[in-house]
């Protein structure tokens, strides 16, 4: 993370998770994290909005194009690059059952069989796209 005062940049990962949720200091609903800048102390604040996600379908990872998996809010501190970690799930589009799956691991992540169907997720890469969405 960023700050956007200073322009400190952590030197340790924020682990943000959907399921983990704070109220917002101005009582403006929840976000996802809430921490201080070491350098200036401004506060930062982050929401994640699960719902903007699109299905990673084989076309889009076989042309090497990106799928949007959040959509965030942030202010005081930006993120400046993530990665992924535990609490993923895979689901196929043709129905089945939900595997969990760790992205932490971006090289090869693993093969599941669901009746007829089998699937993977490999080299996994992300990246940061900025919206003209409003802050927090
Ligand atoms: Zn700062």
């Amino acid at each position: 993370m960023k700050c956007m005062n200073c322009g400190y940049v952590t030197q340790k990962d924020s682990c943000v998770m959907v399921s983990e949720t704070l109220d917002h200091p101005s009582g403006k609903g929840f976000i996802n994290l809430m921490q201080k800048c070491q350098i200036c102390s401004r506060l930062g604040l982050l929401k994640l909005f699960p719902g903007c996600s699109l299905p990673l379908s084989r076309e889009v990872s076989v042309l090497g194009d990106f799928t949007p998996v959040m959509e965030m809010e942030y202010e005081g501190l930006e993120p400046v690059d993530l990665s992924f970690g535990h609490g993923w799930v895979v689901n196929s589009l043709v129905g089945g059952k939900l595997h969990p799956i760790n992205l932490a691991n971006e090289r090869e992540v693993g093969f599941y069989f669901d009746g007829q169907v089998e699937y993977s997720v490999s080299n996994v890469q992300t990246k940061l796209v900025r919206s003209k969405r409003n802050s927090l």
